[in-house]
C-alpha cells in the first residue's frame, strides 16, 4: 500500500481523537443488529428460506418472510425487499407511481429532489414541468410542487401546510429526500423526519383536506441510527413509505442487487400493486436464490455501515487536518454515510479518487481519469473497486469537475479495508500536491 508514514500517523491521532465517537458507532451497530437478530428468531429463519423458486413464485416461503422481516427490522406495518428492483431510482418510481393517480399532487419538502428522480417526475432541473411523453408522472397529469428546507436545516413545515392549503387537497404525496445528495445541505435525522410527517398529518386534519402520504427517499440513511424514518414509536406512525437501495447500506455489500419499501400497510400494498401488477401484488415474483443473499446482506448491513461511517469519521478528520474543507466535520453526528472532501483543484481531486481505487480490493490496477457522463453537464471523475457493480456501500468516491472540486466519498464494508483507502487517497493527494 502506499500509505506515508506522516499519513499512518495521522490516522493513529484520529482514532484516539475520536475513540468516543467510535465508541457511539459501536452501540448503534449493536442495538441494530440486536433488532435484526430478534426479527430474524421471530420469523424462524431457516435454510429452507434460502430455496430458490422459479416461473411466478407462488408460495415462496423465504420471499414472505423477507418482506415481514423488512418490515419488522424498520419497524413499519409492510415492506418488501426484492432483487427485482434494478436501483433505488426505480425503487422509488414504484412507491410514486403506486400512490399518485392523475389530478394529484406530489410536493418535495425537501427542494428539488436527486438528479435521476427528475425524469421519473417529469420535471426539468428549475422543477419546471417537462412532459416527455416517456411515461413520467407529468405524462400521466400529475403534477409537482415543491418547498425548500429551512436555511437551518430541517422540513419548514408552515410552508408545507400553506402549500397543501394552496393545492386545495390535490396534494397526495409529500416528499422528504433524507440524504443531501449532491446538495450541501443537512441529512435529515430519522426523527426529524417523524416529527414532520406527524405534523404534517396534523395540519391536514386541521385544514380539512385528505391526509397526504409522506414518502422518504431514505437512500444512504439505513442503519446510521437505531431509529428509521417510517418506525412505530409508542403506537405512532412515522412516515407512510420509506424506500432505498440494496446496494447501498441495507444490502450489507452481500446483496447483489434490489431495493426495498417500508411503511404502512395500505400504502406499502399499493406500491406491491405497480412492482407487480394488481391483483398479484406482492405474492407474485420468483426469488431465484436471491433470498440467501438479501437476507445475509441485511445481517452484515448494521456493522457494513458502522464500519462506513468509522471510515467518513476518519475522512473529516485526516482531510480536514491536511486543511481541506469537510462536511461534516469529523465530531458532527451523521444521518448518512456521504463525506464530502472540497479539493479545490482538479488534479487534486482526480489524485484523490485515483488513491481510492488503487486501495480497493477488484481493478486495483486501472486508474480513473475524468470524463463525460449522460445526464451531468460537467466531466466526472469515479473511483469504485467493489465486488458488485455501482454499490456504493463498498468503498467508493466521485466528483464533478467543477469548483470547487468536490470529492463525495461513501462506504467501506470494512473499516479496515476503508481506512487504507482513505490514507492511500490522503497520500496521493499529498504527493500530488507537492508536484
Ligand atoms: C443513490 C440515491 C438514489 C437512487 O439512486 P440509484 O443510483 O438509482 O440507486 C436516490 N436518492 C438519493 C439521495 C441517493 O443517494
Amino acid at each position: 500500500m502506499n500509505i506515508s508514514d506522516k499519513i499512518y500517523a495521522l490516522a493513529r491521532e484520529a482514532e484516539r481523537e475520536m475513540a468516543d465517537v467510535y465508541a457511539d458507532i459501536d452501540r448503534i451497530s449493536l442495538e441494530n443488529t440486536a433488532r435484526v437478530l430478534d426479527v430474524f428468531k421471530e420469523n424462524r429463519v431457516s435454510e429452507s428460506y434460502f430455496a430458490p423458486t422459479t416461473g411466478y413464485g407462488l408460495g415462496d416461503v423465504g420471499r414472505d418472510a423477507i418482506d415481514r422481516i423488512c418490515a419488522g427490522v424498520f419497524r413499519a406495518e409492510a415492506g418488501f425487499m426484492r432483487h427485482t428492483i434494478a436501483s433505488g431510482t426505480h425503487a422509488l418510481a414504484i412507491g410514486l407511481f403506486g400512490l399518485l393517480r392523475p389530478g394529484d399532487a406530489m410536493l418535495s419538502a425537501t427542494g428539488l429532489p436527486y438528479d435521476t428522480m427528475l425524469e421519473v417526475i417529469g420535471i426539468d432541473d428549475k422543477g419546471r414541468p417537462a412532459a416527455s411523453g416517456d411515461g413520467s408522472l407529468a405524462d400521466y397529469g400529475v403534477e409537482y410542487r415543491d418547498t425548500a428546507m429551512l436555511s437551518e436545516g430541517g422540513v419548514d413545515i408552515h410552508a408545507v401546510s400553506e402549500a397543501i392549503s394552496q393545492a386545495g387537497g390535490k396534494v397526495k404525496v409529500v416528499y422528504i429526500q433524507r440524504s443531501k445528495g449532491y446538495l450541501s445541505r443537512p441529512t435529515l435525522s430519522a426523527s426529524q423526519i417523524r416529527g414532520a410527517a406527524i405534523e404534517i398529518r396534523k395540519a391536514a386534519k386541521r385544514m380539512g383536506v385528505s391526509v397526504p402520504y409522506v414518502v422518504v427517499d431514505n437512500c444512504y440513511g439505513e442503519f446510521t441510527e437505531t431509529l428509521e424514518p417510517c418506525s412505530i414509536v409508542d403506537g405512532e406512525t412515522g412516515a407512510d413509505m420509506m424506500i432505498g437501495s440494496l446496494i447501498k447500506n441495507p444490502g450489507g455489500g452481500i446483496a447483489d442487487c434490489g431495493g426495498y419499501i417500508a411503511g404502512t400497510a395500505r400504502a406499502v400494498e399499493l406500491a406491491g400493486y405497480r412492482l407487480c401488477c394488481p391483483g398479484v401484488g406482492l405474492e407474485g415474483g420468483a426469488s431465484l436464490g436471491q433470498n440467501r443473499n438479501i437476507l445475509r446482506g441485511l445481517f452484515m448491513a448494521p456493522h457494513a455501515v458502522a464500519s462506513a461511517l468509522k471510515t467518513a469519521h476518519l475522512a473529516a478528520y485526516v482531510f480536514g487536518s491536511l486543511g481541506y474543507g469537510v462536511y461534516p466535520s469529523f465530531r458532527e453526528r451523521r444521518y448518512d454515510i456521504i463525506q464530502t472532501i472540497q479539493c479545490g483543484d482538479p488534479d487534486l481531486l482526480v489524485a484523490v479518487c485515483q488513491g481510492i481505487q488503487a486501495a480497493s480490493p477488484v481493478d486495483s490496477y486501472v486508474s480513473p481519469i475524468p470524463s463525460a457522463m449522460p445526464g451531468y453537464a460537467d466531466q466526472v471523475v469515479m473511483a469504485a473497486g467493489g465486488f458488485v457493480s455501482g454499490s456504493s456501500i463498498e468503498l467508493s468516491c466521485d466528483g464533478p469537475l467543477r469548483e470547487p472540486y468536490t470529492a463525495y466519498l461513501q462506504g467501506g464494508v470494512t473499516y479496515e479495508a476503508g481506512k487504507l483507502g482513505i490514507l492511500s487517497a490522503a497520500t496521493a493527494l499529498e504527493e500530488t500536491k507537492r508536484r
